[in-house]
C-alpha cells in the first residue's frame, strides 16, 4: 500500500472537524488496507508505531528533523531555521522546501516508512543522532511533498489530526462489524488490552466474534474500572441493593502491577510504565506476590518512614522523577494498598463479580508492612457504613468506595459506573466533588501576572462525542512557582487555531492541543451562554460553567485528557445540586 493514500486521508482529516466526516474518511481509509497491514496504518493514524504503554518513542527533536529536511532538501540548516521561524510548523516548512525542488512521483509505501520509523525510534547509543537523522533523510528524499509534511509531523510527534481513539473504533465498527452501533464490543477489547492495532488486527482477521473472546493478559495495562460518587449513606446502599462492600479510599496514586516472565510491571492510571520510578513497590510484589503470571490494581500511597502514618498525595508525586530514584525511595517509602485482582492463577477474572477477585486476591497476596490488602467491610445498614466511613477518615484515608457484591459485578474497564461508588468528605459539605478539567487555551497575564497566563481555558471530555466543550476561565489559586511553570508545561501543546475536539465559543489568547489536566473546584454549576458543556441540555442556547473555579494545586499528571471529567458527570452534579435547591425551597415555602 502506497503512504501516498495515508497522506491524502491525513490531509482530509486536518481539513474538517465534523465527527462523521472524519470517520468517513478513516472508514475508507480502512477499507482499502490490506488487512496484513491494518495494524500498521491504525498505528500510524495514532501517530505512533506502537501502543503506547510499550515506551517506542519515535519523538524526535525538532532540532533533528530540522536537519535531515536540509539534508533532503539540498539546503543550508539556516534556511531551515529562518524558514521554521516563519511557520512555526516544520512539517510544512519541509513541505514547502521538497516542493522548491519539483515534483516527484512518489514510490514511498507504508510498510517502508513504518520500519524506517522503527528504526529512528530504535537507534541508540553512539551514533544514534546520525542514524536517525540520515534515515529520516533518506524517507525524505523519496518523498512527495505533501508526504514529506507528514512524515516529518509523526517523527517529532506532531501529528495532531484531531482524530481520537474514539473515532477510529467507529470507523473499525463500520467496516469491520456492521456498523457505528456494534462499537461497544470492540470499546470493551481496547479496554482490556489498551492496544488499538491489536484489536483492528483481531477484527479484521477473525470477525467481531474473535474480539469478544479476547481476554486480559499480563503486559498489556488494562483501562481502569472507575466509581461514580454520592453523597449519603443511604443513596449509597439504595443505589447498591441494600449491601456492599465498603473499603477505605487511599489517598495516592492508582497502580496496575502486571507479572510476566519472571518481571514486574507498574502502569499509571493512564496506561504509561512507571516501573523505573518505583524499584521499592517492585520490591514488594516480587515477594509478596505469588501467582507467576498476574494482574492486580494497588493505590501507592507516601507512608512516614518513622511513623508508617499515611503521607499525603503531593508527597507521593515527589517520587515521580527521572532522577535521583533511589535517594527519592528511601526519603519518602510507599506502601501498596491492593484492592483488585484482575488475572491470577485462575486466568482472567474480569468477567468474575467482585467478591470472587477479592477472595483470589486474598489468596495471591502475602501481605507484609508495607504490601497490604484494602482495609474492607461488609456493610447492610447506613449507621455501619457510616461508622466505617468514620474510621477510613481517622486513618487518614480520603474516604471510602462502596462496591457492589451483586453476582453481575465484573470488572468494567475503562467505565465509570454504579458498581463502584465514592464517598467522601467534601461532598458532605456545600463544596462540590474537584473536577479534573483540561487546558485548551489561556488567556495573558496583566500586571503582576505580565509575561505569563492570567487565566487558563479549560474543558470537559465527552466521549459520546470525542470532544472537549470549555467549561470556566481559570484565573485563581495559582501560586507563584504555578505561574512560572505553566508556560512551561503548556508550551509544548501550543497550536495556532483551536484544535478540531475543542468546542468553544471564546477566542483565548493561546489554543492548547488537550494534554495538561488540572485538577479544580468551584461554588457551583451555573447556566452559562459562552461555556459549552451539555449545550442546548438545560436550556436552548446555554451551556454549563463553573462558578468561581479555583485550582487545587494539583497537577493530574496521570490522567489523560479523555480521563478528565465527563460532561454527564457535570450534568449529574448540576441535576442534583438542583434537585436540592427546589427541595429546600419547597421545605421554606
Ligand atoms: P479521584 O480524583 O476522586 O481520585 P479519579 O477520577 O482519579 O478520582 P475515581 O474512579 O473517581 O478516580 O476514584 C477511584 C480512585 O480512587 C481510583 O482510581 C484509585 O486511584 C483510588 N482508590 C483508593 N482506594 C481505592 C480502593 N480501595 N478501591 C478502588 N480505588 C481506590
Amino acid at each position: 500500500m502506497e503512504y501516498a493514500r495515508l497522506a491524502r486521508t491525513y490531509q482530509r482529516l486536518e481539513e474538517t472537524s465534523a465527527r462523521l466526516k472524519l470517520i468517513e474518511e478513516l472508514a475508507g481509509l480502512f477499507r482499502d488496507t490490506p488487512k496484513a497491514l491494518l495494524r500498521k496504518v491504525v498505528y500510524l493514524c495514532q501517530g505512533k508505531i506502537a501502543p503506547d504503554f510499550a515506551g517506542v518513542e519515535i519523538g524526535l527533536a525538532e532540532k533533528l528533523a530540522a536537519r535531515a529536511v536540509a539534508e533532503a532538501a539540498a539546503v543550508a540548516e539556516e534556511k531551515v531555521q529562518s524558514a521554521l521561524r516563519r511557520r512555526g510548523d516544520l512539517g510544512s516548512v519541509a513541505e514547502e522546501l521538497l516542493a522548491e525542488r519539483g515534483a516527484r512521483r512518489s514510490h514511498l509505501t507504508v510498510e517502508e516508512v513504518f520500519s524506517h520509523l522503527e528504526a529512528i525510534a530504535q537507534a541508540a547509543g553512539k551514533g544514534a543522532q546520525t542514524q536517525k537523522i540520515t534515515a529520516l533523510a533518506e524517507l525524505l528524499r523519496r518523498a512527495t511533498p505533501l508526504e514529506a509534511r507528514y512524515l516529518v509531523r509523526t517523527v517529532t510527534g506532531k501529528l495532531r489530526l484531531g482524530v481520537g481513539d474514539a473515532s477510529i473504533l467507529d470507523a473499525l465498527a463500520e467496516v469491520y462489524a456492521g456498523g457505528r452501533a456494534n462499537r461497544v464490543p470492540l470499546e470493551r477489547a481496547y479496554n482490556i488490552c489498551s492496544d488499538l492495532g491489536l484489536v483492528a488486527e483481531t477484527l479484521a482477521r477473525g470477525g467481531i466474534s474473535a474480539v469478544e473472546r479476547m481476554e486480559v493478559r499480563p503486559g498489556n495495562p488494562v483501562r481502569p474500572m472507575l466509581a461514580q460518587r454520592l453523597g449519603t449513606a443511604e443513596e449509597i446502599l439504595a443505589k447498591l441493593g441494600g449491601r456492599c462492600a465498603v473499603e477505605y479510599k487511599y489517598d495516592g496514586e492508582r497502580v496496575q502491577a502486571h507479572r510476566l516472565d519472571g518481571r514486574i510491571l507498574l502502569f499509571s492510571r493512564r496506561l504509561e510504565n512507571i516501573t523505573e520510578q518505583f524499584p521499592d513497590a517492585v520490591e514488594l510484589l516480587q515477594t509478596g506476590l505469588r501467582p507467576k503470571r498476574a494482574i492486580l490494581e494497588a493505590e501507592i500511597v507516601a507512608v512516614d518512614p518513622d511513623t508508617g502514618e499515611l503521607r499525603p498525595f503531593q508527597e507521593l508525586m515527589q517520587r515521580r522523577r527521572k532522577y535521583g530514584i533511589e535517594e527519592a525511595a528511601q526519603r519518602i517509602p510507599v506502601g501498596l494498598f491492593c484492592f483488585d485482582l484482575l488475572y491470577g492463577e485462575e486466568g482472567d477474572l474480569t468477567r468474575r463479580p467482585y467478591l470472587e477477585r477479592r477472595r483470589a486476591l486474598e489468596r495471591a497476596i502475602k501481605p507484609s508492612e508495607r504490601l497490604q490488602l484494602a482495609t474492607w467491610k461488609l456493610v447492610a445498614s447506613a449507621e455501619e457504613l457510616e461508622a466505617f466511613f468514620e474510621q477510613a477518615i481517622a486513618d487518614g484515608c480520603e474516604g471510602v468506595l462502596c462496591k457492589s457484591v451483586a453476582e453481575d459485578a465484573a470488572y468494567q474497564a475503562g467505565a465509570r459506573g454504579w458498581l463502584w461508588i465514592k464517598h467522601k468528605r467534601e461532598y458532605r459539605t456545600e463544596l462540590q466533588d474537584t473536577l479534573d478539567l483540561v487546558v485548551v487555551g489561556a488567556f495573558y497575564g496583566r500586571g503582576r501576572r505580565r509575561g505569563t497566563y492570567g487565566a487558563l481555558l479549560v474543558a470537559a471530555y465527552d466521549p459520546e462525542a470525542d470532544r472537549f466543550p470549555t467549561f470556566c476561565k481559570v484565573g485563581s489559586g495559582f501560586s507563584d512557582e504555578d505561574l512560572v511553570e505553566l508556560p512551561r508545561r503548556l508550551r509544548p501543546y501550543e497550536v495556532s487555531r483551536r484544535p478540531a475536539r475543542v468546542d468553544s465559543r471564546m477566542e483565548p489568547d493561546v489554543w492548547f492541543e488537550p494534554a495538561v489536566v488540572l485538577e479544580v473546584v468551584g461554588a457551583e454549576i451555573t447556566l452559562s451562554p459562552v461555556h459549552t458543556v451539555a449545550w442546548g441540555r438545560a436550556r436552548e442556547g446555554a451551556g454549563l460553567a463553573l462558578r468561581f473555579p479555583r485550582f487545587t494545586g494539583r497537577y493530574r499528571d496521570d490522567k489523560r485528557p479523555e480521563d478528565a471529567t465527563t460532561v454527564d458527570e457535570i450534568w449529574e452534579m448540576y441535576r442534583r445540586a438542583r434537585g436540592r435547591a427546589v427541595r429546600v425551597a419547597e421545605s421554606e415555602g
